[in-house]
């Protein structure tokens, strides 16, 4: 069983993805533009791929592990309803996308979009969703594996549920408050993140 391990950009903060493996998570590329909005306000539109993708890798939150630097995590929301964008503070790197609560246990890790590891784990077959925030000359013109994405999100959560695997939740207490505390984006500062900058991203 394979476990990937990551890094912030400076080295402080790690987590790591257990039974990292084609069967127990789907690895997709989102081009919808609150994931280039949060990259965007981190500063680190580099993470997003050539056309505005955020890749990522919907999975089990319980195969999730914080293992150092829990202090620097920091949690935004682009709108007061919006969803759990997890991000280190010491240097702002994206961590994470979850819903608002564990008992949702919607949990998307995300990846640097071309890492060799994480290929070999993951597999490189990736559903492309909410194409319709793609940008560029050579964006995708049609969404693939949304059915199945959405499928094995449900698959997952429903065995989450019943199992309690949803309670081991590494951004979330035990009495479910989160780790860190959110903080919502202003709308002129959600404004600035909207709009792409450099390289068309
Ligand atoms: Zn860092
Ligand atoms: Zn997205």
């Amino acid at each position: 069983m394979t476990t990937l391990r990551f890094a912030c950009d400076c080295g402080t903060t790690q987590w790591s993805l257990a039974n990292a493996q084609p069967k127990s998570a789907t690895r997709a590329t989102c081009y919808c533009t609150d994931c280039q909005a949060f990259a965007r306000h981190l500063g680190h539109a580099g993470t997003l791929d050539a056309q505005g993708g955020t890749t990522l890798n919907q999975c089990n939150p319980a195969d999730i592990q914080l293992h150092q630097g829990a202090d620097n995590v920091g949690v935004l929301r682009l709108s007061p309803k919006g969803l759990f964008r997890w991000h280190t503070t010491c240097c702002n790197t994206p961590m994470a996308v979850t819903a608002h609560s564990p008992g949702v246990p919607f949990t998307s890790l995300l990846l640097a979009p071309a890492q060799g590891d994480v290929d070999a784990a993951l597999g490189t077959d990736q559903a492309l969703v909410n194409v319709g925030g793609a940008l560029g000359e050579d964006r995708p013109a049609k969404t693939h594996g949304m059915g199945r994405l959405v499928r094995r999100f449900i698959l997952r959560a429903v065995r989450a549920r019943l199992n309690g695997d949803w309670r081991k939740n590494p951004f979330f207490h035990p009495d479910r408050r989160p780790i860190a505390t959110p903080v919502v984006l202003t709308k002129d500062e959600r404004d600035a993140a909207s709009t792409p900058q450099v390289m068309g991203v």
